[in-house]
C-alpha cells in the first residue's frame, strides 16, 4: 500500500502540497478517486507520488518502505496523463509495448501481452494504427493498455477523460473502471468531476487547497461531507440547520428518516447542519403550500426550481410543471439529503 506522510512541495514560494497525509489501500484492486476544484493539487501529489515532482518536506512510502530516493521507471506505478501522451510516431503495438522490453519481456512473450492487453481495452483490430487515426477515447485506451502492460504495482490516471467528449465521457469512464478491476490493479484516479468519481471509484480522497480534508467510501461521502464546502463542491445547493432525534431528521424543508445506515452512519441526536442537492427537495404543487416557485427550469423529464419559504430560498425538483409565484408543498427525499460533519 501506498502511504504519504506530511508530504509537502513548492514551487517557489507557493505551498501547492502542504504536509499531505494519506495512505491508499491495495489490499484487493479498488479505486480511489482524488478529487478537488482546479488548482488544489491534484496532479501535483500524482506527479510526487510517481516520482516527477521534488519533495520538499515529508516522505512516501510502499509496503512500509520510503521511495523518496527511487528513480521514477523503479517505482514500478503505470501513469496515464489527461491527453494520454502515445509516441506519434509509433504504431498502437509498438505503444502498448513500450514499457516491455526494460521489464525483460520481449519477442513472443511481449507479442502475448500486447495482444491481451489491446484485447482487455476492446481495440485488438487498431495494432496497425497510427495515434493519429484514434478518437480520443480510443487513444486512452491506448494509453491505459500501455501503462498496464508491464503489470504496475499501482495506476496513477489524471483526469484520464478530460480530453474526451462529453457525450462519450460517462461510457469511457464505466469501460475504464472495469478495465482496471480486470486487470487487478490498484488505481488513484484524478478528478475534479464528483459525477466521475463516483463513477469509477470505491473510495473518494477530497482535496483542498494542498490538503486531504476527507477520505471515504463513495457511498458516504455524499451523505455525511466533513464541511460546508466539500458539501457544495459535491453538488448540494441549499444548506439548512437540522435537528436529529430517533434516527429521523427535521429541517425546515420537511422531515426525513436516516434509515440507510451504511451511507448516514448515525449521527449524534442534536442541531446539525444539512446539505441539500436539488433532487433532495421535491415540490408538489398545492395552492395551501407553504412554498412559492421563484423560477423553473425544464429538464428532460422534470422541472428543476427555485423556491422561497418567508427569507429563505431553496433548489428543488418538481415532477410536474410548475410556473413562478405558484404554491408548492415540500418533501424531503433522503437520496440527496447530506448532514454535515
Ligand atoms: P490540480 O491538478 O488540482 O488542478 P495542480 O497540482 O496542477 O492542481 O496545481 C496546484 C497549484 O500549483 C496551482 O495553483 C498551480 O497553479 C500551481 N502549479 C502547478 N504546477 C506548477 C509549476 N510547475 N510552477 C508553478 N506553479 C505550479
Ligand atoms: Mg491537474
Amino acid at each position: 500500500m501506498l502511504t504519504l506522510h506530511r508530504v509537502t512541495v513548492r514551487y517557489g514560494r507557493f505551498e501547492a502540497l502542504r504536509g499531505v497525509d494519506w495512505s491508499v489501500g491495495t489490499g484487493q484492486a479498488t479505486v480511489t478517486a482524488l478529487l478537488g476544484p482546479s488548482g488544489c493539487g491534484k496532479s501535483t501529489l500524482l506527479r510526487a507520488v510517481a516520482g516527477l515532482e521534488p519533495v520538499a518536506a515529508g516522505s512516501i512510502a510502499w509496503d512500509g518502505q520510503s521511495i523518496d530516493d527511487v528513480a521514477p521507471h523503479r517505482r514500478d506505478f503505470g501513469v496515464v496523463f489527461q491527453d494520454g501522451q502515445l509516441f506519434p510516431g509509433r504504431t498502437v503495438r509498438q505503444n502498448v509495448a513500450y514499457g516491455l522490453a526494460r521489464r525483460g519481456i520481449r519477442g513472443a512473450a511481449a507479442r502475448a501481452r500486447v495482444d491481451e492487453m489491446l484485447e482487455l481495452v476492446r481495440l485488438h483490430d487498431y495494432g496497425g494504427r497510427s495515434p493519429d487515426a484514434l478518437s480520443g477515447g480510443q487513444a486512452q485506451r491506448v494509453a491505459l493498455a500501455r501503462a498496464l502492460a508491464p503489470r504496475p504495482r499501482l495506476l496513477l490516471l489524471d483526469e484520464p477523460l478530460a480530453a474526451v467528449d462529453s457525450q462519450l465521457r460517462e461510457a469511457l469512464a464505466e469501460s475504464i473502471g472495469e478495465i482496471v478491476r480486470a486487470a487487478g490493479t490498484p488505481t488513484v484516479l484524478v478528478t475534479h468531476d464528483h459525477r466521475e468519481a463516483a463513477l469509477m471509484a470505491d473510495t473518494v480522497s477530497v482535496m483542498r487547497a494542498g490538503t486531504i480534508v476527507q477520505t471515504d467510501a463513495a457511498s458516504r461521502l455524499w451523505h455525511r461531507p466533513v464541511d460546508e464546502d466539500t458539501a457544495e463542491f459535491l453538488g448540494a445547493r441549499s444548506i439548512v440547520d437540522g435537528i436529529v432525534g430517533d434516527g429521523v431528521l427535521d429541517t425546515a424543508v420537511g422531515q426525513v428518516r436516516l434509515t440507510d445506515e451504511s451511507s448516514f452512519g448515525t449521527p449524534p441526536d442534536g442541531p446539525c447542519r444539512v446539505a441539500l442537492r436539488p433532487e433532495a427537495v421535491v415540490a408538489t404543487p398545492d395552492p395551501e403550500g407553504p412554498a412559492v416557485v421563484e423560477h423553473a427550469a425544464a429538464l428532460v423529464a422534470s422541472w428543476r426550481v427555485r423556491l422561497r419559504i418567508a427569507d429563505a430560498v431553496y433548489e428543488g425538483v418538481s415532477s410536474k410543471p410548475v410556473r413562478p409565484g405558484a404554491r408548492v408543498r415540500l418533501r424531503l427525499e433522503a437520496g440527496g439529503v447530506a448532514v454535515i460533519g
